[in-house]
């Protein structure tokens, strides 16, 4: 199962969208709703995830939009289209909706490192990911 949710990722983390290949740290397998709210091992309910957006994710479902102070529905990457919820400003993420931008400040995607990387992927010609477009 775990290859399965690899492959239909393209090996990116299904949040911030950086390439397993550009990433030392191994990615994890999260699970959209989480197992403490019953979510379940099952393909729908799992994605690819790198650690940093996985490990501020933890147990959360929900966030709060930092423009509006608007409690929304963090990013669900099986039932959310991506390029509806965000785009790429160079290095850094904007959410274009309650849910992106409540996503992007929770997994604290623009952190000054995460970007930095980013902008250095983005100067090798490697980032971002044509599906990211
Ligand atoms: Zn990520």
């Amino acid at each position: 199962m775990r290859q399965e949710v690899i492959n239909r990722a393209g090996n990116c983390c299904e949040y911030c969208q950086m390439p397993q290949m550009f990433d030392p740290a191994t990615f994890e397998i999260d699970h959209v709703i989480p197992e403490k709210m019953k979510g379940k091992a099952v393909l729908l309910n799992l994605c690819l995830a790198c650690f940093s957006c996985n490990n501020h994710k933890g147990p959360n479902i929900a966030g709060i939009d930092p423009e509006t102070s608007n409690k929304a529905f963090l990013f669900d990457p099986r039932n959310d289209v991506w390029t509806d919820h965000f785009s790429w400003d160079g290095p850094f993420l904007r959410g274009k909706t309650f849910s992106g931008r409540a996503t992007i400040e929770l997994l604290q995607i623009n952190r000054a490192f995460r970007v930095a990387h980013r902008r250095q992927l983005i100067g090798e010609g490697v980032f971002p990911p044509r599906s990211s477009l």
